[in-house]
């Protein structure tokens, strides 16, 4: 039974309590068995079972629970650097596509790439991911857009699991965007999604989640419905892109699907807020797209004041969130967002695991969880994101297993 010993300060992360309440315990260790976290508390009350255990040292680092990124597009053809400076120049989005950039770049490039292709760049991703702290990630398609492409996408995700440490877990988005050759049949393409591409999906098991992107030039909340209405009916849970761009009444549809999460939320509707307090779901902060679009940021206090939980994810993708440093989302979280830094962290461990139905298992250092766990080199959570430096982390833990050490 291992025991981690020596931990200058441990977040706990409880469902519990309020955004800000992650459970601070000083001078703590932790104990695991079989992945599985069975003792957590001050070091100095540690039972004398555990005496003659093995022991390792956290050198009076920080604990936290693994880190989840609930929000990312992890599998994609291609980059997009070029469009990058055509943003920061001013160019509308239509003159970025008409150059060739924009999704349907990504699309031409997804659906090039061999699935042997996404899967190797994926797992180099990951092994980088894993540095960070993070032990879960929520993994969306989306750049497919045809039933072929769409799966294989999501073979990806399915191949990662059993590939790597890494939690994945699969969301389909089949409704990210109306690709080209459909653009002036936009029914028929809603019909490929529902009658092709949901049945297809859940037939081989390859998600728990469907999202759909609601916005203008998207899905329409009404496209929106039908799509997650399908989606439920196989058995896969809703989850929604939506605001971004304009308040379309997106969280109020998400609430009312009783939907995991809405995502973005940048343009919410007062009722929308209220809706999601009603509905229980979790908001998801996307920061880094909103930097990089120049676009407003969330206020997460009209959230977090009207008690609705807010998690923090990086929405990788290569359009508008082109990394996947989730510690640094959640220091932009403080910064644009306005989120102090424990609340942040409860936004990428415990609600975060909320936002993909886990928390059951993960997103927090309570017994009968997962052992999975980060070790930050830095004096105190508000130090971590306030001095903010590339990598605080010494040593990521997947189900009481290391998956990196800094050496
Ligand atoms: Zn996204």
């Amino acid at each position: 039974m291992p025991i981690l010993k020596d931990i200058r300060q441990l977040a706990v992360c409880p469902s519990e309590g309020g955004q800000a309440e992650i459970g601070l315990i000083d001078d703590a260790a932790l104990v695991w068995q079989g992945g599985r976290i069975v003792w957590v508390g001050k070091e100095e009350e540690l039972p004398a079972e555990f005496a003659s255990e093995q022991v390792f040292s956290a050198q009076q680092g920080l604990v936290i629970p693994g880190l989840i990124d609930c929000h990312t597009h992890l599998a994609f053809g291609g980059w997009r650097a070029a469009e990058f400076e055509m943003r920061i120049l001013g160019k509308p989005y239509v003159e970025i596509a008409a150059a060739g950039g924009g999704i349907a770049s990504t699309v031409r490039a997804t659906r090039e790439a061999s699935e042997e292709e996404l899967f190797l760049r994926c797992m180099q991703h990951l092994e980088n991911i894993a540095e960070l702290g993070v032990t879960t990630l929520e993994c969306k398609s989306g750049y497919g857009l045809t039933v072929a492409d769409e799966l294989k996408l999501l073979r990806v995700y399915k191949r990662l699991q059993n590939a790597q440490p890494l939690g994945i877990v699969s969301t389909f988005l089949g409704a990210h965007t109306v690709p080209r050759e459909y653009k002036d049949d936009r029914e028929r393409y809603l019909e490929l999604v529902v009658k092709e591409m949901i049945p297809e999906v859940a037939s081989e098991g390859l998600a728990i989640f469907c999202d759909v992107f609601v916005e203008q030039g998207a899905f329409s909340v009404e496209e929106a419905r039908q799509v997650l209405e399908a989606a439920s009916a196989s058995g896969m849970k809703a989850k929604l892109h939506v605001d971004q761009l304009s308040s379309g009444g997106g969280a109020e549809l998400a609430a009312s699907l009783g939907a995991v999460s809405a995502d973005h939320l940048e343009f919410v509707s007062d009722n929308g807020v209220e809706a999601m307090k009603q509905s229980g779901a979790v908001a998801v902060t996307l920061p880094l797209a909103s930097l990089y679009t120049f676009q407003k940021p969330l206020d997460a206090r009209r959230f977090i004041d009207a008690g609705v939980p807010v998690a923090v994810a990086t929405d990788f993708n290569p359009g508008t969130a082109p990394s996947f440093h989730l510690p640094m989302v959640m220091m932009l979280a403080c910064t644009a967002n306005r989120m102090t830094p424990a609340e942040a962290v409860k936004g990428a461990t415990i609600y975060a695991a909320q936002a993909i139905a886990l928390a059951g298992e993960i997103g927090s250092l309570e017994v009968g969880k997962q052992a999975d766990f980060a070790i930050l080199q830095a004096e105190s959570i508000d130090q971590w994101l306030y001095h903010f430096t590339s990598n605080a982390c010494v040593k990521t833990v997947k189900a009481g297993q290391v998956m990196y050490e800094r050496h």
